[in-house]
């Protein structure tokens, strides 16, 4: 049989990249402030900051200003203050939290007090709302992503049977609400799903995400159909020469076993994270136009 077309993350966050620098460029051409975000960190850990930086490059070759704030330990309070701080100031344009922060820090309050017109990553209520009512401005990134991965399928979403497993406030339900919009079928199965796999393998469009390492195997999937893996798991590799411990990152699908049966599917790693992360920034360049509404690609058809 032959194997699925791996949908690649690159080409297509290549193409959201292009969409923001030109949003970059028509909001400099309009006067517009020049986009700037600032990522809160409740960790000032090497790994952290290491990802912080590379989104700053990225940020810097788009035309985007990104610098990075450790947030202060002790308490909620002095992390809500940050926030207001930054919503007050005129030059930001654009706050993300970056998680985890510590145990003693509301990581939900934190995010619900960002200005939801400087909520890039699309997490406050407001945005969630827009979302839910068919109106998105900042959406969650991941769920544009996916958005992005369907349409690089070229299947038609109305009337197609989607099952989204994972039902997260940022990754699981606003997938679904935007499936819903272009008129799919939607599923959403969850932890207490009963008969997972006889859910799933109903599906033309089987988005997974979970984080459960290699949930989803050949007997979750119809023959022919689009599977979207949004899982991001680290799972101990072989040690090194040394004997050091090594860890590669999985998503939720068997990919191997799931290949020959699916028609298209998206890998991990390099599917649906680097659209995400280039979403970030196309949310973050619309986010310094008041009237800027995302795109979405996958038309009603
Ligand atoms: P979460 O832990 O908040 O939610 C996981 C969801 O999966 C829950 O709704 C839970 O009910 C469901 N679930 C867990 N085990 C299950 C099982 N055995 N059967 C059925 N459902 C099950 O996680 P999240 O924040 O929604 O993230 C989900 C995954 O997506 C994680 O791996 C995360 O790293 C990844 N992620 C990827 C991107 C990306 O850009 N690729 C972005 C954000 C999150």
């Amino acid at each position: 049989m032959p194997n699925a077309r791996l949908i690649a993350g690159a080409p297509v966050a290549a193409r959201v990249d292009a969409e923001t620098r030109d949003l970059v460029a028509s909001g400099r051409a309009r006067g517009a402030p020049p986009p700037r975000v600032v990522a809160l960190s409740g960790s000032s850990e090497r790994s952290v900051l290491a990802y912080l930086e590379s989104l700053a490059r990225k940020a810097a070759e788009l035309g985007l200003a990104f610098d990075t704030s450790i947030l202060p330990e002790e308490s909620t309070g002095a992390a809500l203050a940050r926030v207001e701080a930054l919503n007050r100031d005129p030059e930001i344009t654009g706050i993300l939290v970056q998680l985890p922060l510590p145990d003693v820090v509301d990581a939900r309050a934190v995010q619900e007090a960002i200005d939801p017109e400087k909520d890039v990553e699309g997490v406050t209520p407001a945005n969630l709302g827009r979302l839910a009512l068919g109106r998105p401005r900042l959406a969650p990134c991941t769920a544009l992503a996916v958005m992005e991965a369907v349409a690089e399928s070229g299947l038609p979403l109305r009337g197609a049977d989607a099952v989204v497993i994972g039902k997260s406030e940022i990754v699981g339900k606003p997938i679904a609400l935007l499936l819903l919009d272009r008129f799919a079928t939607v599923t959403v199965c969850h932890i207490a799903t009963r008969g997972l796999e006889a859910i799933a393998a109903r599906a033309d469009i089987l988005v997974s995400a979970t984080g459960k390492a290699h949930l989803v195997g050949r007997e979750h999937v119809k023959p022919g159909a689009l599977v979207v893996d949004v899982g991001y798991a680290r799972i101990p590799d072989a040690p090194d020469a040394a004997g050091k411990p090594r860890y590669r990152v999985v998503g939720d699908v068997r990919q191997e076993e799931v290949a020959p049966v699916a028609a298209m599917l998206t890998p991990v790693p390099g599917g649906v994270g680097p659209i995400t992360v280039s979403m970030l920034f196309r949310n973050a360049a619309g986010a310094a136009l008041p009237d800027w509404r995302p795109r979405l690609p996958v038309d009603a058809r």
